[in-house]
């Protein structure tokens, strides 16, 4: 499945369309609206360049197109969870009432 920002200059590849997409309340997701599909830091391409925003407890890098905004994929600094997010709604055909959407409560 493929995938990319709204201009363009961002493209993604990933394995298979996601089967659930998490939402997080934390400061940052509130603001991006992001919904985060996981998998393995391997599976997934990423074209172009992106810029990494790193903050509270710098464990990932968050990515997005400097071009036209857009979060693209996160990915951890360090310690390696063996996975990374890619922002599902940047997918062809990413449809979020058409997936199961679980709520992760992180407001700190
Ligand atoms: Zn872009």
């Amino acid at each position: 499945m493929k995938g990319s920002c709204h201009c363009g200059a961002v493209t993604l590849e990933v394995p298979h369309a996601p089967e659930w997409v998490g939402s997080c309340n934390c400061s940052l997701c509130t603001k991006t609206a992001w919904l985060v599909a996981y998998y393995p830091d391997d599976s997934v391409r990423v074209e172009g360049e992106t810029v990494a925003y790193i903050w509270g407890d710098k464990m990932i890098g968050i990515h997005h197109c400097p071009i036209c905004g857009c979060g693209t994929h996160w990915k951890t600094l360090g310690q390696d969870f063996g996975k990374m997010g890619v922002n599902a709604r940047l997918l062809d055909g990413f449809e979020p009432g058409a997936v199961e959407v679980r709520l992760f409560d992180n407001r700190g």
